[in-house]
């Protein structure tokens, strides 16, 4: 037997993953013994004589499977986070084996027989809340894996689930590569409208691959992004933006489009086995809004809404681009460009000037300190710790009372053979049952890498957003593994998340931390304020971008007979009949949608972002209308939010906290969309 650190134990600070020593050889010998230690483990649970309760049943199944998950937190992080060509064969080697696992444990007749044993007793057992709760969580999540269907469903069941484990990670995969295939040099004359950070971060990569003297644009958001919104050459743009909204759906090994139509018909039967007219409605079941009709309402309000927006921002936009001698319609790569322009020309803020005044760690620290002054937690450097790349950070967080509260890592820069996007993660979750133990979360963005980092606004909102989950993640103070921070309804993950970016908001943080890079003095007041007026611009692009990706997503997974659905045409005529503007594309086109394709925890819960902004936006009004944005008293009921995991009910949680159940206005105000709809239609 070779040294696997999977079998040892690990002695580094917090438990931390022996980083330095794990191998991608290691995971194949780990995954087959964690896997048949938990079938071990679940059939000593099921097959026990004694009386089913709930410590021997629902508390053995918490204690069971835990050389899995620290195998699989660190597997599924690296292969997000820092993959290669081994890491990839093991993901697909190992994707479905996996579901394959998870699918014999939920179809376990003995263990479903005390499980439902018990739940039918659960109110007399003298349980506390959450292990009431858990008993139901439970027993919901064996039935949606079919425990109640007959043997010959069952391996069906079980035959889809693991088929899709396969197509979700070939579609992350095929993402991967078209991405990391395309890149765009260019020369000297290229560069017109480009500020100096983008030449700088182009050039930076351009030596990176080896072309010295040129300027490379990747696909990472970030750059181009920037690229749409300050090149002067449509002709550039329009190369960059179509070669942007095609990843994963050009012809060839990485085309996602026969991936996307068999992940949704092999949806769909799920859904039909299960008793479901669709998969939306499925998923829908087990969320906060409940039913697609719920998520419908929301979405058209919102689309509309945002929709008028649009055409008061389209007539600005035109204005301008025809006094700049642009004489035919807006096309999408267009938008940012001009977008910038009215901008700039209405607020007088130029995106390359704010640019200026956000480096990354002063961001980070803004993002520390908000964190300090509403939850009393500090963050630690540690340096000494090893991790799986040179560019991470690692913090450790303590409590008022100098109490070791987690390990924060961050993980900042976009790079080869890493996902595109921003996300939270952990490599151990919060749990008292057994033992006291601590989290360890991991924040990763896909900035890219300056001396300093600097950043958009958006980029401190995204590092606010990640760190919000974060924060979800690490001040958790459930008894349970399974409800353990961001293990909450997908429709309420964001709500932590969303709540926390209001405060990169906030004029205090922003004159204390928005320092420039090289005078270090504060943002000026002025453009300070003219930064936060201009909050609520080109809100009507953002919502319908965002927005229509919704609604393609529960039309995808409302379709009756997916087999059927040739992508392109679907996505085209979809948006065509919500009447999309021409000259806005959607956010994620399916090719490259890995919210729904990549896995299925946003598969028709796309939504959610929208849903948990209605309750972020109500609650973050309950501080301003304090006075105080750090409000001890309601920061105080807001770390029980943070603090209670899945443990109790969202909807009550929300509503301990606001008194009453949130309402629409807020979220309309803050994205500026009140005048839009209170505007008779067609005006
Ligand atoms: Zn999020």
């Amino acid at each position: 037997m070779i040294d696997n650190p999977f079998f040892e134990a690990w002695t580094a600070p917090f438990g931390l993953p022996p980083f330095g020593r794990i191998r991608p050889e290691h995971f194949p010998p780990a995954f087959e013994r964690a896997t048949m230690e938990e079938s071990d483990e679940i059939s000593l649970i099921a097959r026990s004589r004694e009386t089913p309760t709930f410590s021997n049943t629902v508390e053995a199944l918490e204690r069971s499977g835990r050389l899995l998950k620290r195998v699989g937190k660190v597997f599924f992080n690296l292969n997000a986070s820092s993959t290669n060509a081994a890491l990839e064969a093991i993901a697909r080697d190992w994707a479905p084996k996996l579901a394959q696992h998870q699918m014999r444990i939920a179809h376990n007749a003995e263990l479903f027989e005390r499980i439902a044993d018990l739940h039918a007793r659960r109110v007399r057992l003298g349980l506390e809340l959450d292990q009431l709760r858990l008993i139901e969580r439970r027993y919901l999540d064996l039935v949606r894996s079919g425990a109640l269907l007959p043997a010959e469903q069952k391996r069906r069941l079980s035959a889809i689930c693991e088929r899709l484990a396969t197509l979700h990670t070939l579609f992350a995969q095929n993402v991967l590569h078209d991405e990391s295939e395309w890149q765009l040099v260019l020369g000297e004359g290229d560069l017109e409208g480009l500020p100096g950070f983008l030449r700088t971060a182009a050039a930076h990569i351009s030596r990176e691959r080896g072309l010295e003297g040129r300027y490379v644009i990747t696909l990472g958001r970030s750059l181009i992004e920037g690229f749409l919104t300050f090149s002067a050459r449509r002709d550039l743009r329009q190369i960059a933006f179509e070669a942007w909204s095609r990843r994963g759906a050009h012809e060839g090994a990485n085309d996602n489009r026969p991936l996307i139509r068999e992940i949704l018909t092999l949806r769909a039967e799920q859904a039909a086995l299960l008793g479901y007219a669709s998969y939306a409605a499925f998923k829908l079941d087990d969320s906060m809004a409940k039913s697609a009709e719920a998520v419908d309402e929301l979405l058209r309000q919102v689309w509309d809404a945002g929709k008028l927006q649009v055409s008061v921002e389209r007539g600005q936009l035109r204005r301008l681009a025809s006094a700049e001698g642009l004489n035919t319609d807006l096309e999408p790569w267009d938008w940012r460009y001009y977008a910038e322009k009215v901008r700039q020309a209405t607020y007088n803020v130029d995106a390359a000037e704010v640019k200026q005044y956000f480096v990354l760690n002063n961001i980070v620290s803004a993002a520390f300190d908000t964190a300090a002054r509403l939850f009393g937690v500090s963050f630690i450097e540690r340096t000494d710790l090893v991790l799986y790349h040179p560019d991470m950070r690692a913090y450790e967080v303590r409590d008022q009372d100098g109490r070791h509260v987690g390990l924060f890592l961050q993980d900042n820069f976009a790079r080869p053979g890493k996902r595109s996007g921003a996300w939270m993660s952990s490599f151990r979750v919060q749990e008292s049952f057994a033992d006291v133990v601590s989290a360890i979360v991991v924040n990763n963005n896909n900035f890219s890498k300056g001396n300093p980092t600097l950043l958009s606004f958006d980029d401190a909102r995204t590092l606010f957003h990640e760190f919000g989950h974060g924060l979800h993640g690490l001040l958790s103070r459930v008894r349970y593994p399974t409800q353990s921070g961001t293990s909450v309804r997908q429709d309420f993950v964001e709500f932590p998340s969303q709540m926390f970016e209001h405060w990169i908001y906030e004029p205090e943080n922003l004159r204390k931390y928005a320092r420039h890079y090289q005078t270090d003095e504060p943002i000026p007041e002025a453009l300070l304020q003219r930064l936060l007026e201009a909050r609520t611009y080109n809100q009507g692009f953002a919502t319908v971008e965002y927005t229509a990706a919704a609604l393609l997503d529960l039309e995808f997974h409302r379709h009756p007979a997916p087999n059927a659905i040739d992508v392109d045409q679907f996505e085209r005529e979809t948006l065509a009949a919500f009447e999309m503007p021409a000259e806005i594309a959607v956010r994620h086109r399916p090719g490259h949608f890995q919210h729904l394709f990549a896995g299925s925890d946003y598969a028709a819960t796309y939504y959610a972002y929208l849903w948990a902004e209605s309750l972020d936006a109500d609650a973050y009004q309950n501080f301003r209308d304090s006075g105080n944005p750090f409000d001890p008293t309601l920061a105080s009921r807001l770390k029980t939010i943070y603090s209670s995991g899945d443990s109790r009910d969202a909807k009550e949680l929300y509503a301990a906290f606001r008194g009453r159940e949130p309402t629409l206005d807020a979220l309309l105000r803050q994205r500026g969309l009140v005048a839009a709809i209170v505007r008779p239609a067609g005006r």
